[in-house]
């Protein structure tokens, strides 16, 4: 691996690579992870286009070195952990809007590029990426950056409006394990050109190449926005009200639900400025023209009554509508916020059919309490997909998080659900991809890694064992 080192240090010259101590912890562990390894990378290369991350592949190629790709950081689930070793590649200094076309609806960039940042160099031109994965602002971690998003075909709270990741790619560049340059379609907005290769590339998390460079879609801004807030007496009721707006097709931008002790950690902590029922409360955004987000807003308002929720709160003020959003914004620091030191926080992520989500919540809640550990949930309620935030202390405690967290995955499966709705598989999610898929389908994903990555170096470990 050091000789691998050596000669990319000669190729792309000294400041590209680092085996600084602090540099390479930061490249193979995360505070955010359910899983850290004992290994770290050797060494972390900063490219700075495509050719040079080419010659990276060529030179850990020849020297049979684990390749692991690495953007904002930002996943949870051990993704660019470094089991094998290897070499992190990082892309932060390809971070470039390469090619904005307004006109066509699309923008070309590079993978280190983050989504919040894309989104503020093109508001000028009335359009924007809609996929929103997180973390906030108010979070004190990079931002998920283009390569990482289609590492994981992420998603966020826009989802339910726009769809995730893999419904935003036009196309990619890839540099293979080998070296090879490989671009998967042109530039229209649709095509049926041979196997979908996007859809290859997306959420394969760094094990089938590198993403050097994304075409991506973009949509127009809305011109009018709504926010809607909605407190109910119980979870599952707040789930089936956010579920009937979705079945009869009324268009939210997002409908986001955060149970009783989410709402009130969001008190205690006080980072709003205003006190919020501490009871389940969907939090639902509106986008559209005017009239359509007026009409949105009375059809909601219409299901909650029928709910028995009669008391929405709504604004289409831009900045009230802020303030009535905050406590959705601000969810996950707070609950942050009331660690103590040396507290770790386990975040879940499991996906339903949107019929059966009321009652996965219902259940998921039920058994944490006899745990007697202390979590919350929010999440993307529209597509049936949400989290879990447990906060948990020591070793003891993380076993009954652990085994909490998979019990949550088994019944999200019994229910013909995913063990993971955006946050993808790494490490941590290998057993519960093998018992959701079972193994001919990850026989096919191994024999289609094998076809293109014959020496297993890209992002080893991750998504499945070798044999
Ligand atoms: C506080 C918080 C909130 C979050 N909220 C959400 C949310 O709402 N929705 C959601 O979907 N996720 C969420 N996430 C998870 C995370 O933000 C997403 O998984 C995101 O897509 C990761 O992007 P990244 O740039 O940080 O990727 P990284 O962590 O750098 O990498 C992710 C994976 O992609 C691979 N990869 C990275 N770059 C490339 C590349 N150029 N080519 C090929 N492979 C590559 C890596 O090897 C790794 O397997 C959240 C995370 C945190 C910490």
């Amino acid at each position: 691996m050091l000789q691998a080192v050596q000669e990319i240090r000669k190729t792309l010259g000294e400041d590209s690579v680092s085996t600084d101590d602090e540099i390479l912890l930061a490249h193979g562990y995360s505070e955010w992870s359910t899983v850290n390894v004992d290994r770290l990378p050797v060494a972390v290369v900063f490219p700075q286009n495509t050719e040079e991350v080419s010659k990276i592949a060529k030179i850990c190629s020849k020297y049979s070195v684990p390749i692991i790709p690495f953007s904002g950081g930002s996943s949870v689930e051990g993704h660019f952990s470094a089991p094998y070793g290897g070499v992190s590649v990082d892309f932060s200094y390809m971070n470039r809007i390469v090619e904005f076309h307004a006109e066509d609806m699309d923008v070309q960039v590079q993978p280190g590029l983050s989504w919040m940042d894309l989104n503020k160099e093109i508001e000028h031109s009335g359009l924007f990426f809609p996929v929103d994965p997180g973390p906030s602002a108010t979070i004190d971690i990079s931002q998920a950056q283009i390569g990482g998003m289609v590492g994981t075909n992420c998603s966020g709270t826009n989802a339910v409006r726009y769809g995730t990741m893999k419904d935003w790619v036009v196309n990619l560049t890839v540099v293979l394990a080998d070296g090879t340059i490989v671009k998967t379609k042109r530039r229209p907005r649709k095509s049926s050109a041979g196997y979908n290769l996007n859809s290859l590339f997306v959420g394969s998390e760094g094990t089938l190449g590198l993403v050097t460079e994304a075409t991506l879609k973009l949509a127009p801004l809305p011109t009018h926005t709504g926010v809607a807030v909605v407190a109910f007496p119980t979870i599952a009721v707040a789930a089936k009200m956010a579920v009937e707006v979705i079945q009869k097709g009324v268009v939210v931008g997002a409908i986001e639900i955060l149970d009783d002790v989410m709402m009130k950690v969001i008190n205690t902590i006080g980072a709003t400025g205003r006190t919020w029922k501490e009871q389940p409360t969907l939090f639902i955004k509106f986008t559209g023209d005017e009239e359509m987000v007026e009409h949105s807003i009375n059809r909601v308002r219409c299901i909650a009554e029928k709910y028995g929720s009669p008391h929405m709160e709504f604004e289409i003020d831009k900045e009230k509508q802020e303030e009535l959003w905050s406590a959705r914004k601000e969810a996950l620091w707070s609950m942050l916020a009331l660690r103590k030191s040396g507290n770790d926080t386990w975040t879940t992520d499991i996906a339903v059919p949107l019929s059966r989500i009321a009652e996965l919540i219902e259940l998921s809640k039920k058994d944490l309490a006899q745990t007697g550990l202390f979590g919350s949930i929010l999440g993307h309620v529209g597509d049936g997909n949400f989290h879990q935030v447990i906060l948990y202390d020591g070793d003891a405690e993380r076993v009954r998080v652990e085994k909490c967290a998979k019990d949550m995955v088994y019944r999200a499966l019994e229910m013909e659900g995913t063990c993971t709705g955006e946050h993808g598989v790494g490490l941590g999610k290998i057993e519960s991809l093998q018992a959701e898929l079972g193994d001919v389908p990850i026989t096919i994903m191994k024999n289609i890694k094998r076809s293109l990555d014959p020496q297993w170096l890209m992002n080893p470990g991750k998504i499945f064992h070798r044999e």
